[in-house]
């Protein structure tokens, strides 16, 4: 029973974990968009296992695949040849512009952007990193001083060394609205003030996951993109949340701001739920490694890169990009005009399937309503649909459901929360 998971969880996993909604939900089963907890009760999820399965929850295609190679080969490590790993490679390759073509395979976020800053400070010399206030990029070691949340340094504060965080360009809440480049003028100044005027890099998500589903504001990423390469550095490419056709129209986030970045990691969505990532980045970039010994045991194993391969050909199959764009498209309109009923929803924001409702409880000041976030979504799961919560003051919904995700799934979703926010 849950019950019993519950106490097991309690004295035998780690005191850290937090469990989403007061009264916790058990899940059992998925299939495509929908959950099932242990008792047969289905959920709509608009969360995807915080934005990991893209596809869909055991999507036929993906399960065949790592069904038929976990029955060929499951592991050897990249010291033999395997055709997987590398036909998988150039297939992720030939999805990226640009002189992106060497990718290293790692198992999380947070391991792909720590190779993704050591390989910023090998190639450059440099050391300083500039990153986002609101800003999520692991919590390893290496990438917890990237996070522009103290919630995610706490637990070792001491590792910020070498990090700088610039204002973030958040158009709902940020001092200059949508206007990206009277942003970047902070990245200049950090890059004077706080850094011996070279730097390493800069590291962003094209739309902050975490940090509550905030889009940067336009054209803020190809000014911060010239100031960086001309102090030196590389651009990094966080597209861990944003991968994989999920922000519509595009195959990459960071396409929407037209930059093509130097290095690119990616996570969550690259293998539907497996644990897959990698790191992609130019011949130029991966040649400052070359001499040295890198080596990663399970990185790109045969059964990830089976399923992983998979997920590039249902995305391109089922013309997933496409589809994330007009389901985000009309999903947005309906959460627009469900602002326009409830005051208590501030902002609505994002691209494709990556969208953010915040609440608030005055329009004026905006201060954050996070307790009657926690209670609308409480009230939500109990109608059968499940919703992230995010943001600097934890107010913000974050709607990045499966990519097979409908337009009768996003009536259905904003039909439920008016009845919640009511
Ligand atoms: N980057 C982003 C944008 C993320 O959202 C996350 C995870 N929430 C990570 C990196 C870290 O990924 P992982 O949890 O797989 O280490």
């Amino acid at each position: 029973s849950a019950e019993e998971v519950l106490a097991l969880r309690k004295q035998y996993l780690s005191p850290s974990l937090f469990l989403h909604f007061k009264k916790p939900v058990m899940i059992v089963e998925g299939k495509m968009q929908y959950l099932y907890d242990e008792r047969g009760r289905r959920y709509l999820d608009a969360f995807a296992g915080i934005v990991t399965v893209s596809v869909g929850h055991c999507h036929p295609a993906v399960t065949e695949a790592i069904n038929h190679q976990n029955q060929l080969l499951q592991h050897t490590t990249t010291i033999y040849l395997n055709n997987q790993i590398a036909e998988y490679a150039k297939e992720l390759a030939d999805r990226m512009p640009g002189n992106l073509k060497v990718v290293y395979f790692v198992n999380s976020g947070s391991e792909a952007n720590d190779m993704a800053i050591m390989l910023a400070r090998l190639y450059t010399g440099n050391w300083d990193m500039i990153c986002l206030r609101n800003a999520y990029h692991g919590m390893s070691i290496g990438t917890m001083g990237t996070c522009g949340q103290h919630t995610w340094k706490q637990p070792m504060p001491q590792v910020g060394f070498g990090y700088h965080h610039a204002l973030n360009p958040d158009p709902y809440r940020g001092p200059y609205g949508d206007d990206g480049p009277r942003y970047a003028a902070d990245v200049a100044d950090l890059i004077s003030s706080a850094t011996p005027g070279r730097v390493a890099g800069f590291v962003a998500e094209t739309i902050q996951g975490v940090g509550g589903a905030v889009p940067l504001a336009t054209g803020y990423l190809p000014e911060v993109y010239k100031m960086i390469r001309a102090a030196g550095g590389v651009c990094i490419a966080d597209e861990v949340q944003t991968g994989f056709g999920r922000t519509g129209g595009h195959y990459w986030g960071f396409q929407r701001q037209g930059v093509v970045p130097d290095i690119v990691t990616l996570a969550k969505g690259i293998g539907n739920g497996l644990p897959l990532a990698a790191v992609v980045t130019t011949p130029e970039i991966a040649a400052s490694m070359a001499s040295r010994l890198h080596f990663n045991t399970y990185g790109g194993n045969p059964v990830c890169s089976a399923g992983g391969r998979a997920v590039l050909r249902v995305v391109d199959q089922e013309r997933r990009q496409e589809h994330c764009g007009q389901v985000g498209e009309h999903l947005l309109g309906r959460l627009r005009a469900l602002a326009a009923k409830h005051d208590i929803i501030g902002d609505v924001r994002g691209a494709g399937l990556m969208l953010g409702v915040e609440l608030v409880k005055d329009r004026k000041t905006k201060e954050p309503a996070k307790a009657e976030t926690a209670t609308v979504m409480e009230f939500m799961k109990d109608l059968g649909v499940l919703m992230g919560k995010g943001g600097l003051h934890g107010n913000v919904f974050r709607i990045k459901p499966p990519m097979c995700f409908s337009r009768q799934d996003a009536d259905f979703l904003v039909e439920v929360m008016d009845l919640a926010i009511s």
